[in-house]
């Protein structure tokens, strides 16, 4: 079985969730970043969609609305391109692995890891764990490799 480990941040408008940053981790180590481009330009949102957006990267994950060049079609299709029926892709949350069952068709075991431990806890446990330069934050690249260490070593 191959494993594979995916995180993303990004913005809700309304229900809908808007992926930003997309990490997918092969092998342990092996790690592709994705800034998705955003599905409108952001004067095209209502005020409180605006708002709510200011505010995640204001106080959460530090990430503009602008940001990213590559498309969501482009970002499924590198990862369906890259994993198999014999793939377990671990994703922590249930809501996030929901997303990542729907973005990758059903077509890969999507594995949740919804135990008690938090990332926060985690991140406390592996304070050194690699992460982007460019934001500040929460940050896909960190979870992934604190995902990582957690189904690597044992952790209480
Ligand atoms: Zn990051």
């Amino acid at each position: 079985m191959k494993q594979v480990i995916i995180d993303m941040q990004g913005f809700k408008r309304d229900s809908q969730f808007i992926p930003k940053e997309v990490v997918v981790l092969f092998n342990e180590d092996e790690y592709f970043r994705f800034l998705i481009r955003p599905p409108c330009e952001f004067c095209e949102l209502t005020r409180k969609q605006q708002n709510n957006v200011k505010w995640l990267t204001e106080n959460f994950h530090d990430l503009e609305w602008m940001d990213g060049t590559v498309t969501y079609k482009s970002v499924q299709s590198f990862i369906l391109a890259n994993v198999s029926k014999n793939t377990i892709v671990y994703v922590k949350g249930l809501e996030k692995s929901r997303w990542v069952e729907e973005f990758l068709k059903d077509e890969v075991c999507v594995e949740t890891i919804d135990d008690n431990i938090t990332l926060k806890k985690l991140k406390e446990k592996f304070p050194n764990v690699k992460r982007c330069a460019g934001h500040s934050l929460t940050c896909a690249l960190e979870n992934v490799f604190l995902i990582r260490n957690y189904l690597k070593y044992d952790c209480e």
